[in-house]
């Protein structure tokens, strides 16, 4: 993590010390929630909608804090080793900038509406084994999860690996501005933010903002069976470096530097070859194909990089994902679930349905889908369309929980009246309803957006089973 002095600290983040005499404290790394409290951190009062961070200055400092940054429009600061600055936010995220420019890594950016931390945590594994690599942590993905993350870097490290969120235009663009990647990656361009984006076409242009901040002669990877990214690519307005290559992966062989030439699924995973990479197949401890395209995408970067080919099959065979994101679970009876119910949007249902379908061996597939949130005025049209592909041919049994996905239900249940399909307005009731139809050679898929919380589910068929 950062460790300066204050003063160092005052001039990387454009601010001015209270008092000269505080120039030599030692200040190792910054917190920005007070009530995480470590002694000899920094602490950055942020200032949002609903809270002011400033309120907890004085007692971050008696607490242990080496100082604070404060925001000069906020009045008077407490008495203290302080740090004036004009805007908390943007003194953190100068701070992550000078910062890595002092460590002096190589960068990589992944952004992409489906599959970032999947991919960021593929690239880790595999760039680990051959460098020091440090990644964001979990989700933190946005304006202020980036600066956080580059400044928890060891100063020895050679690689940082940081996913890129948003929810609206100009968010990649800032965190692409403060990180400047050498390397970046749009794993897919999906329907999720389409309520505040407006249009695929919009979230394509949102994506690419991710190329505006690159390094000169860096690499963009992205997932070419997408026509909007060439597109975008090619307008005038989008803001390119110079000299940028690309590298394209997905399942067109026609489109596509990389793709898979064979897929062998089974309980465990899948085992893989791709055009780049037709030895003996590649062993990928995850379920469903979106995870080999995701694969291929991190094994460009890998390549790029230079990791050899021992390497890169000892960094996938390890690989550890942050959970809740198609996790396989064997309750106690036998029973299996896919737990996939981190987060939603049309593309990721599709996908996890799709790796439901891919194994074989069991009684029966059932699906427990919840709403997909945020998705526009076009949300009952998505929720018809995944009740539609999942119950074709697909599932054996369909579960929905939720308003919108009455729709699905509806939707599905029209498609193929001779399949079971339940639409449940409450997850006890649901549980208790699938437990009752469960066989222990089933397996449950259960998925939805984060706000529908559907490892509720989980627990209860783990639980009562
Ligand atoms: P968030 O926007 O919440 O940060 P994310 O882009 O980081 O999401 P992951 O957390 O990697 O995405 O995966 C979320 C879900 O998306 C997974 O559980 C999986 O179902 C699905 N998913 C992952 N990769 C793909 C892909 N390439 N295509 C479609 N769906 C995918
Ligand atoms: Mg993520």
């Amino acid at each position: 993590m950062i460790t300066k002095k204050l003063g160092v600290i005052a001039v990387m983040c454009g601010g001015t010390l209270t008092h000269d005499h505080d120039c030599d404290i030692q200040m190792e790394g910054v917190f920005t929630d007070s009530r995480k409290l470590i002694s000899g951190r920094l602490f950055v009062p942020l200032v949002g909608e609903n809270f002011d961070g400033h309120a907890f200055a004085a007692a971050a400092l008696e607490g242990g804090a080496c100082g604070v940054l404060w925001q000069r429009d906020r009045g008077l600061p407490p008495e203290g080793p302080v740090i004036v600055v004009e805007d908390t936010l943007a003194a953190l995220q100068a701070l992550a900038k000078a910062y890595l420019a002092d460590v002096g890594c190589r960068v990589v950016g992944i952004t992409g509406s489906n599959g970032k931390t999947t991919t960021k945590d593929m690239v880790y594994a595999l760039l680990e084994t051959s460098f020091k690599v440090h990644k964001t942590g979990g989700n933190f993905n946005n304006h202020i999860g980036l600066p956080l993350t580059i400044l928890e870097m060891p100063a020895d490290t050679e690689i940082v690996v940081l996913e890129m969120g948003m929810s609206g235009r100009h968010e990649i663009e800032s965190l692409s501005a403060i990180a400047s990647p050498e390397v970046a990656v749009i794993t897919n361009i999906g329907e999720a933010h389409l309520l505040q984006l407006g249009s695929r076409h919009e979230i394509a242009r949102a994506k690419l903002e991710i190329i505006s901040g690159m390094k000169p002669g860096g690499l963009l990877v992205y997932h070419g069976d997408e026509p909007l990214i060439p597109l975008v690519l090619s307008e005038p307005e989008t803001v390119k470096p110079e000299g940028l290559t690309t590298f394209t992966f997905g399942m067109d062989q026609d489109k596509n530097d990389d793709f898979p030439t064979g897929m062998m699924f089974h309980s465990k995973g899948i085992i893989f070859t791709s055009h780049l990479h037709p030895e003996e197949g590649l062993e990928l401890p995850l379920l469903g194909q979106h995870n080999v395209i995701n694969c291929l995408a991190a094994l460009a970067v890998a390549n790029y990089f230079g990791v050899s080919g021992d390497k890169i099959r000892e960094g996938i065979s390890g690989l550890q994902l942050t959970g809740m994101r198609i996790e396989q679970i064997t309750a106690p009876s036998g029973l299996t679930l896919l737990n996939d119910a981190y987060n939603a949007s049309p593309l990721s249902m599709k996908a996890a349905i799709d790796a439901l379908d891919s194994l074989k061996g069991y009684h029966r597939k059932v699906a427990v889908l919840g709403d997909m949130l945020e998705l526009g005025p076009k949300q009952l049209e998505f929720h018809a369309e995944v009740g539609e592909y999942a119950i074709d041919g697909k599932v054996d049994m369909l579960y929905t929980y939720g308003p919108l996905s009455e729709e699905a239900a509806n939707a599905a249940q029209l498609k193929r009246p001779d399949v079971p399909v339940y639409h449940f307005t409450d997850k006890k009731e649901l549980a208790s309803h699938l437990i009752g139809q469960l066989h222990p050679k089933d397996i449950v898929l259960i998925k939805a957006s984060r706000g529908m919380k559907m490892e509720e589910i989980v627990d209860a068929l783990v639980k009562e089973d």
